[in-house]
């Protein structure tokens, strides 16, 4: 069987939330769902989840889930007809309930009463994703009064991004804390945190998730400048980081786009924390039956940077050809992973022992034709290590007798998770391995596996590391 090391995440939305179709996307390959709460309505939630578990016991292979928490979001409000707007217009934006007479300039409301604290005289303002732009002319107790630099039509609802502007906007909304607390009680590995700005939003989830008890993991969504300030602590403070490149190409000089992309993934290798890269990877097959050139490019790009995940967003939630997108997705990241040079490798900075043991499987499989390696956890870390040296075309296998852990580690490049049961005596629960991976058809009898094993000796724990062959089973 080919093991593709770059995971694959898809958003659910109507295109793809049947159980047929779920069926065979996870056939297909793909290895985390992803429920936009931005669009998903909260009341079906435990719906979607309970159908993606369903279709995963069905196929024989559990995906993992991930709630992708809406955040803090500034919107204008409604307008009765939609505006249409020209450079050189005036408009004013109210901030708070406005009781001052209507005049000629349109009045618009934003959903955020902060925006006028924030805001300088100067500052720009962009709504719809960056298709209208306008500057702050003069600041007054709750209107902002505005100069259309790029006009367009003003509808109802729409998003507003403030470039390089320090926003201070709670972390969490009331809205999040409702699509949490279902989240939950549906049952969910994995929370993405949209809008994260600096590592105490994250801190903040992690105590709202640790007060219910929850073993969920957090992915920080980095969207604006500050949170590519506070990348570093941002990382180290979540479970994961997401290039959301949607906002963050509003929020930042496009051009600066890829360098950010380069920056957060490595930086989240050395740090040993899963990275994703997405949004419009493939936006023209929403549509369209095969990818754009640029957009080939593009996955190449992120796939070789070795980041962990690349996603798919509009394309299966509403685009036409979602399977195909998941096809498109696993035919570059094998092409490209086939490609991967280790001499471009930056060094992990490993400092206590059994780390450096790690370092050794690694090596050590990499240096032996066809090996895999195999381990044992019950936290995830020695998986994570093991992944962040990125050994090229090395599985990793990855046995925990913790349910909660499985689908969580469907995240780490390379890494195919398994529950087993941990016997008391380890040869026995190695036997178990073996047995499964041939079963699944993930390794030969007579293949090559580097273990890295524990064994209890006088009440200390033994690190070993093991070379030998797939043994077969009865
Ligand atoms: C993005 O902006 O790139 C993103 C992933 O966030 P959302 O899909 O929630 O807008």
């Amino acid at each position: 069987m080919h093991h593709r090391n770059t995971k694959i995440i898809f958003t659910i939305g109507p295109a793809t939330d049947k159980p047929e179709m779920l069926r065979a996307l996870i056939r297909e390959g793909v290895d985390i769902c992803r429920i936009n709460m931005a669009h998903a309505p909260r009341e079906e939630l435990s719906g979607i989840v309970a159908r993606v578990r369903e279709a995963g016991r069905d196929v024989g292979r559990d995906i993992a889930i991930m709630v992708d928490i809406k955040g803090p979001e500034i919107r204008t409000g409604e307008v009765e007809e939609p505006l249409q707007l020209k450079k050189g217009d005036r408009l004013d934006f109210a901030c708070a309930e406005d009781t001052q007479e209507k005049q000629d300039i349109p009045l618009i409301d934003v959903n955020y009463p902060g925006l006028i604290n924030d805001l300088e005289e100067g500052s720009s303002i962009l709504v719809d994703n960056g298709l209208m732009r306008f500057k702050v002319l003069k600041k007054t107790a709750r209107r902002l009064h505005c100069e259309v630099e790029i006009g367009g039509k003003m509808g109802s609802r729409r998003h507003i991004n403030l470039p390089g502007t320090r926003v201070s906007i709670p972390a969490l909304t009331k809205k999040d804390f409702l699509d949490i607390e279902s989240s939950l009680e549906a049952g969910v590995d994995f929370f993405a945190q949209s809008f994260v700005r600096e590592p105490e939003d994250v801190e903040t989830f992690r105590r709202v998730l640790s007060e219910k008890g929850s073993s969920a993991r957090i992915i920080a969504k980095i969207e604006d400048q500050q949170a590519i300030t506070n990348l570093d602590d941002i990382i180290r403070a979540s479970d994961g980081l997401m290039v959301a490149r949607g906002d963050l190409g509003i929020e930042c000089p496009y051009e600066d786009l890829p360098v950010i992309q380069k920056r957060a993934v490595s930086t989240c290798i050395q740090l040993r924390k899963p990275a994703i890269v997405a949004t419009h990877m493939l936006e023209s097959m929403i549509e369209n039956p095969v990818p754009t050139r640029a957009e080939v490019s593009d996955i190449t790009y992120a796939v070789a940077e070795r980041t962990d995940a690349i996603m798919l967003s509009g394309e299966t939630t509403v685009g036409k050809y979602p399977l195909d997108c998941v096809r498109v997705f696993k035919r570059i990241a094998e092409t490209t992973e086939k490609l991967d040079n280790p001499a471009t490798r930056l060094p992990l900075d490993l400092r206590n022992p059994k780390s450096k043991l790690v370092r050794s499987a690694a090596n050590l499989a990499e240096d032996v034709e066809g090996a895999c390696v195999i381990v044992f956890t019950r936290a995830g870390n020695i998986p994570q290590t093991l992944s962040s040296l990125r050994p090229t075309s090395t599985p990793i296998y990855a046995f925990t007798d913790q349910p909660h852990l499985v689908p969580q580690m469907r995240l780490i490049r390379g890494v195919e998770p398994f529950l087993v049961e941990f016997a008391g005596e380890r040869e026995v629960t190695i036997q178990s391995a073996f047995r499964l991976l041939i079963e699944r058809g993930h390794v030969e009898v007579g293949s090559w596996a580097v273990l890295i094993t524990t064994v209890l000796r006088r009440r200390r724990i033994v690190d070993g590391l093991q070379l030998r062959q797939v043994e077969p089973q009865d």
